[in-house]
């Protein structure tokens, strides 16, 4: 099985790259699915990469992805400068050690960790590998405390994918919070009610990917200490901010769902979602020491000395971590806090504009992250599928998808405004929009589709 994509089958058709007459002066013959027999020249072989990359979307219009997909040239200058660092590598790049130190401090910081310089952290390859780390410190600590049961953790249904795989992964259960009428996350009763004596801890998510919506962090954790003073049980929070941790702390100042609370254990955020970097780099930060048990930590021998790591990569790119750092310095608070406002003004623009269009009905608007779903409201002959099919034809990435449980009857579209994408693009989305709706109010019924793929 080709784990790469198990499901992608060889291309249809011929085995050989065509090759365009001028790149090269007698006919070569180059597979597409065996390693060449001998190499080409440097130019050849990027004109042919080059060009199968053509078909590949427009980043600006993809509107579906948390991901950066811009970054300023100096970035671009600095990332290519350390495309060779490799983070592991602590003993050859000090420097590039010392700069993801920096990095958790200033998160640590923003977070409010009650104690910056004893907060422990690290960079990650993105929040996935950052939740797998914060989700073993919770099972570690579970079983530190006599847990001997069959773990569990306790999250809302609408969690990112990354939790299930956890869960999977190292043999916790999921205990899946379903969504039930508007609650579409976890809300303080019913996160209490599915914990036990066997619950490693509670996730909390800012903001939910489905809807962009902030969970209810601060009365999450006053549900479980009212939980603890009837119980005993002490239930630690992960709160998963791989896109909030970066919007909140600039655009919600006074929202307390950080380490002002003293439930919350740790938190992760994506480098490479509001945190403006390419992929792939995210963070996790533990609220102090005791949050992090001593023996998931490894000790490399650095420079005599020796450094802790706690990571489930051993070799990493450094750049990321580094073009981090160089954001933190290019935008400071103030810097960070323009452009993830400029978004939200954007999102909550938008969603605006699309509820006034008429046939659409807004679940969020925008106003947590800067992402929000709408769903097709009333009786009209087409779907939410069918007006992604359509935009699509005009170039834009809007998903459509069904909910999960027990909403499985509710499909939406959702739009993730990221840094890059402006109102006058939003201007154009919308523009496309109103002239594409004459056509989809003409149709049979959902379905029916007229833009359907190949009509
Ligand atoms: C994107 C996302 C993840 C996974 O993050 P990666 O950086 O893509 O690995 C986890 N949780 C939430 C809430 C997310 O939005």
């Amino acid at each position: 099985m080709a784990l790469a994509h198990p499901s992608r089958q060889p291309e249809p058709g011929r085995a050989e790259l065509s090759i365009n007459p001028l790149y090269t002066r007698v006919p070569m013959h180059i597979p597409k699915n065996e390693l060449p027999a001998r190499g080409l020249d440097p130019d050849l072989a990027y004109q042919l990469v080059h060009d199968e990359l053509m078909l590949d979307g427009n980043a600006r219009l993809n509107l579906a992805t948390f991901v950066t997909t811009w970054m300023e040239p100096t970035a671009d200058k600095l990332m290519a400068e350390c495309f060779d660092k490799n983070m592991i590598d602590k003993d050859e790049y000090p420097r590039t050690a010392e700069l993801e130190a920096r990095c958790v401090r200033m998160l640590a910081g923003l977070w409010n960790a009650p104690s910056v310089a004893e907060a422990p952290g690290c960079s990650t390859t993105g929040s996935s590998e950052a939740c797998m780390l914060a989700g073993l410190a919770l099972k570690r600590r579970w079983q530190h405390k006599g847990g001997t049961g069959k773990p569990n953790m306790v999250m809302g249904i609408n969690v990112q994918i990354c939790w299930e795989k956890f869960a999977n992964y190292w043999d916790v259960e999921a205990r899946l919070v379903p969504m039930e009428g508007d609650r579409f996350h976890l809300s303080p009763e019913e996160a209490v009610a599915l914990c036990d004596e066997n619950t490693i801890g509670v996730v909390a998510i800012l903001g939910s990917t489905f809807d962009g919506s902030y969970e209810p962090v601060e009365q999450i954790c006053a549900a479980l200490d009212e939980l603890q003073q009837r119980t005993g049980l002490d239930i630690p929070v992960h709160v998963d901010g791989a896109s909030g941790a970066m919007i909140a702390p600039f655009c919600d100042p006074g929202l307390r769902w950080d380490f002002r609370l003293a439930r919350v254990a740790s938190i992760n955020t994506s480098g490479h979602k509001y945190g403006l970097v390419y992929p792939g780099v995210g963070w996790v930060v533990w609220r102090d020491a005791a949050a992090l048990p001593e023996d998931l930590v490894f000790r490399v021998n650095y420079l005599g000395g020796d450094m802790p790591t706690f990571a489930l990569n051993f070799s990493r790119p450094g750049s990321q971590v580094v073009t981090q750092y160089y954001n933190f310095l290019r935008l400071g608070f103030d810097g960070y806090r323009r452009v993830q406002q400029s978004c939200r003004d954007v999102a909550t623009t938008l969603s605006g504009q699309i509820a006034e269009l008429g046939p659409f009905q807004l679940l969020t608007k925008g106003a947590q992250l800067p992402v929000f779903a709408f769903t097709v409201a009333g009786d009209q002959p087409f779907s939410v599928f069918d007006v992604s099919t359509a935009l699509r034809t005009q170039g834009w990435l809007v998903p459509a998808y069904t909910f999960p449980a027990n909403r499985t009857d509710l499909a939406v579209l959702r739009i993730v405004v990221r840094n890059g994408f402006s109102l006058d693009l939003a201007e154009a989305l919308v523009a496309d929009l109103k002239r594409l709706l004459p056509t989809l109010r003409g149709q049979q019924r959902p379905g029916a589709a007229s833009f359907a793929h190949g009509a």
